[in-house]
């Protein structure tokens, strides 16, 4: 697969994409997209991202708040977003 190369430091910023989860520094496989009623109009979404190992973790995180709408992959998330 095409894990990201972190070869040129100061690309780091935009081409690593890092696992949100706290202390976490693998490279991110899933975009969590979700959104908060109270702070969030309806059509908003926040994203959190997560490698493999997070992804349920940071999911049920949300899902039991009610706040998670999407668990996509990165793959996809960025096509989507190429798209629109
Ligand atoms: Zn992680």
């Amino acid at each position: 697969m095409n894990s990201p190369n972190p070869q040129d430091p100061a690309a780091r910023d935009d081409s690593a994409v890092i696992c949100s989860a706290k202390g976490c520094r693998a490279a991110a496989v899933w975009v969590l997209a979700w959104n908060n009623p109270k702070l969030h109009t309806p059509d908003r979404r926040k994203t959190w991202l997560a490698c493999e190992e997070h992804r349920e973790h940071l999911s049920q995180f949300l899902g039991v708040r009610g706040f998670l709408k999407d668990v996509v992959t990165l793959e996809e998330w960025e096509a989507s977003a190429a798209g629109s």
